[in-house]
């Protein structure tokens, strides 16, 4: 699907729900601390499928694939590089599995690489580039319908992710910005900066996911939407988790909260609404049932 498509969806849709958390649910699923969805694509492919299955059936209209850490340079820091193909390609096809013949979209889902650019880090821009660009060659020619780029904190990772896709691929593409530190990441880039360095780079959506508090996180939606008459993703995280006794991550914000706010959501400019981390399927559902009032 390429952008003019995306766009035109979305207009006839108005509003589109996509998923919620991979990570927190897998772990409640059994997912072992220390260990990754990537690792269950190839371990667990079933338990995959069935939390897209899950959040299909709770109204999702778009799946990310269970590729988030599966970039080969973060595959590596897990011993799992060999199977970079392996795990882009099977991700893709458990979710094509689970939206079986509906209408719901694949977005191939990559987060940044867990190595910072120079001068932070050791990684020059040409390499970042190269691995966004060879997982996205992967998840594009398994079938994806959109990318989105998420999670991102750093300009300059971010410009590489996007030159990287479109280098390979010109399906929609979406950018999505951590703002974890109040409306800022962790770099100190706000929702503005982010829309204005990143305008003429075609995207489908400018997105922001996994902030802190919903509070934050509506900042963030407000200043961006703002910005930008574009389209605007946003999958706030279902507040911040308190480890309970078993050491699993719990996470406080309940379906019915994060659905109370899908209104203001709306008001502030969001058109794509899901959830990160802690949102479970039951929380999506809820999003889903608010946002259909709208339709
Ligand atoms: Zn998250």
């Amino acid at each position: 699907m390429n952008s003019k498509e995306f766009s035109n969806l979305l207009l006839k849709n108005k509003f589109l729900v996509s998923d919620g958390a991979t990570g927190s649910n897998l772990i409640q699923r059994g997912l072992e601390r220390g260990s990754s969805a990537e690792h269950w694509v190839l371990e667990h492919p079933e338990k995959i499928k069935q939390l897209h299955m899950d959040f299909i059936d709770a109204g999702a209209e778009i799946i990310l694939t269970s590729t988030f850490g599966a970039s080969e340079i973060r595959l590596t820091q897990s011993g799992l590089e060999e199977n970079f193909m392996l795990i882009n390609k099977n991700a893709v096809s458990l979710a094509k599995e689970a939206i079986k013949n509906s209408n719901v979209l694949v977005a191939g889902s990559i987060g940044p690489l867990g190595q910072m650019l120079k001068p932070f880090g050791i990684l020059d821009f040409q390499e970042a580039e190269d691995q966004y660009a060879k997982q996205a060659d992967i998840l594009s020619c398994s079938g994806v319908d959109i990318i989105v780029i998420e999670t991102q904190f750093d300009l300059n990772e971010a410009k590489a992710a996007i030159s990287g896709v479109r280098s390979v691929c010109d399906i929609a593409l979406i950018c999505s910005f951590s703002f974890d530190r109040g409306v800022k990441t962790m770099m100190g880039v706000s929702p503005t900066t982010f829309f204005e360095e990143m305008k003429e780079m075609e995207l489908s959506a400018f997105g922001i996911n996994c902030g802190k508090s919903l509070q934050d996180n509506l900042e963030a939606l407000k200043e961006l939407a703002d910005a930008t008459d574009a389209p605007v993703w946003f999958k706030p995280n279902a507040g911040l988790p308190k480890i309970d006794a078993y050491g699993n991550p719990e996470y406080d914000v309940s379906p019915g909260k994060m659905a109370e706010n899908v209104a203001t959501w709306i008001e502030a400019g969001a058109s794509i609404i899901g959830g990160c981390c802690g949102t479970t399927p039951d929380h999506l559902k809820a999003i889903s049932a608010s946002l259909k009032a709208f339709i």
